[in-house]
């Protein structure tokens, strides 16, 4: 192959669209828009830093279902007895074997198989040592430490946490929050590894992550996969040993409250997402009483959402999560469905599928349900142009981070259908995180009215800057001052929101210069 022939290849191959290249379309047209200074540009365009790195763990033994075929030649073995406290349950069907199980056991073993008693047979998969790939993107820190979650989830990559780092670089500049963009996590399918199996690669990730963080530096927070106690195996890890430990508090934000958690942090997205709901029917003269709403993802985000908006009276007709979906034409107790989902033992998955109290329908007939709103609330790429064709709503209001692909944007605008981008719509996180390491800087606890009275009034009020950008009507009033960012004419609220991101983070570059 020529060297020419080599050339037009690699720049073909720079220029497949890849998740990230397509995430950045819009900080690209807003660039354009407003003109961004091309250097400004280019330090926003990649990441600061891309920290790939490797972490392992010793599995413990495993007892997993023998496959059926294999079966026969085992139909005389006997029953065994173990210990069931012994033996933790995996969503894939196996059980995590601790050598307790053994106490006052009666085992019958052949060719490392056993019949578990009411349960079927098994094979011993003896503990052996797991390698997982973990990432830590640093997208930029002109504003601020860099911020952002952390992920473990079978399907990540470095163009994912590329993606959602610089997300994190622009949600933090809308929210008007001192902090840059971050994000990372591991490869792994949390729910396939015992507790203490993910209590060890917790720790061991941040022990390996502990030189590129800090409470000033960077500072993770939970994300898809990881919650509170995730959080404070981390802050444990990152202070263990540390001389003046307290003071480091703040290097972890979406604690438990008792070790420094902010109130309201568990709901501030679904709060966050609710406030700029409220803000939007209120610039119709209304309130969500009385509608409608779909909903995918019914996690963190989608949970605490749905509750609150049920709770202003808006009705919740259907819900998709990775288990299954669910419909009631004549809504649905958002509270119910929480113990159905959350204080059910039985319910493994931790899944809306077979709630009894709603129909069972397929995933993509959610798409089809008449509604005032859909949240999505799962994971990114969700609403494509396909599924934009099929929306009967007015308004779709972004929980997730990325969950419209570019093209399912197009068909939205060309379909007159409303949207609150998820760099507004889910900054309550993030918002709260920010209360969460100001309160830990300073050893204060601030009641959850508090934190509320702050988070609504940041989120309606940058939403509202947002919204003026979008039609053009710049307005300056003794507490609102949108007239710096509209652009002299009107533009989609996804590029509203990233000219917002991007004018306050140039600001930095043009006051404070850059480092030589
Ligand atoms: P979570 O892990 O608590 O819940 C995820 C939900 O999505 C679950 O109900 C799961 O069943 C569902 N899901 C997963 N795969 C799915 C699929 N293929 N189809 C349908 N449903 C699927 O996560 P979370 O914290 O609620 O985060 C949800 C989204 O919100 C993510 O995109 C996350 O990045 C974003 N987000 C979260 C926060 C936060 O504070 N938790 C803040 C900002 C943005």
């Amino acid at each position: 192959m020529s060297s020419r022939t080599q050339d037009i290849e690699r720049t073909s191959e720079s220029r497949r669209p890849t998740i990230y290249t397509e995430a950045m379309e819009v900080f690209h047209r807003a660039s354009d828009l407003i003109g961004l200074d091309r250097r400004v540009r280019m330090e926003l365009e990649e990441p600061d830093y891309e920290h790939i790195f490797y972490v392992t763990l010793k599995l413990h033994t495993r007892l997993v279902p023998l496959p059926q075929a294999e079966a026969p030649r085992y139909k005389d073995l006997g029953d065994s007895e173990l210990l069931p406290d012994g033996l933790e349950p995996l969503l894939d069907g196996s059980f995590v074997f601790k050598r307790r199980a053994l106490i006052n056991a009666n085992v019958q073993m052949r060719e490392g198989v056993m019949r578990l008693k009411g349960k079927g047979l098994y094979k011993v998969l003896p503990g052996r040592p797991e390698r997982f790939k973990a990432y830590r993107i640093q997208h930029n820190q002109a504003r601020g430490p860099y911020k952002g979650g952390t992920r473990y989830h079978q399907d990540v990559s470095l163009d994912l946490f590329k993606v959602l780092a610089a997300e994190m670089t622009w949600k933090t500049a809308i929210a008007d929050v001192p902090f840059g963009g971050g994000k990372g996590g591991i490869k792994v399918d949390p729910r396939s590894l015992s507790s203490e199996e993910l209590e060890a690669l917790t720790l061991r990730y941040m022990y390996r992550l502990k030189p590129l963080v800090g409470p000033n530096l960077d500072i993770p927070a939970p994300d898809v996969g990881t919650d509170a106690n995730v959080m404070g195996l981390m802050l444990r890890q990152y202070t263990d040993g540390e001389r003046e430990r307290h003071s480091l508090r703040g290097v972890i934000t979406g604690k438990d409250t008792r070790i420094g958690g902010s109130e309201g942090r568990v709901k501030a997205t679904g709060q966050g997402l609710a406030y700029t709901i409220q803000e939007w029917f209120a610039e119709r003269g209304t309130t969500p009483a009385g509608s409608s709403f779909v909903l995918q993802g019914f996690g963190n985000v989608g949970s605490n959402a749905a509750e609150i908006l049920t709770h202003l009276g808006s009705k919740l007709l259907a819900v998709n999560d990775a288990g299954g979906t669910i419909y009631n034409p004549h809504g649905i107790d958002a509270q119910d469905l929480i113990t159905y989902v959350y204080e059910n033992p039985a319910n493994l998955r931790r899944t809306v599928a077979g709630y009894p109290k709603a129909q069972q329908i397929g995933k993509s007939d959610l798409w089809d349900v008449e509604a005032d709103i859909c949240i999505p609330a799962a994971l990114g790429g969700e609403i494509t142009g396909s599924v934009a064709e099929r929306l009967k709503v007015k308004l779709v209001a972004e929980g997730a981070n990325g969950p419209t692909t570019p093209d399912g944007d197009r068909v939205l605008a060309k379909r007159g259908i409303e949207m609150i981008p998820d760099i507004i719509g889910n900054a309550g996180g993030v918002t709260v995180s920010y209360y969460e390491w100001v309160q830990n800087k300073r050893m204060e606890h601030w009641s959850e009215t508090e934190v509320n009275t702050r988070l609504e009034q940041a989120i309606k009020s940058n939403y509202r800057i947002i919204r003026d950008i979008s039609r053009n009507t710049p307005r300056r009033t003794a507490t609102h001052n949108s007239t710096r960012y509209c652009i002299g004419k009107e533009i989609d609220m996804r590029t509203a929101a990233m000219v917002l991101a991007l004018k306050r983070i140039e600001a930095h570059y043009q006051l404070e210069g850059f480092s030589q």
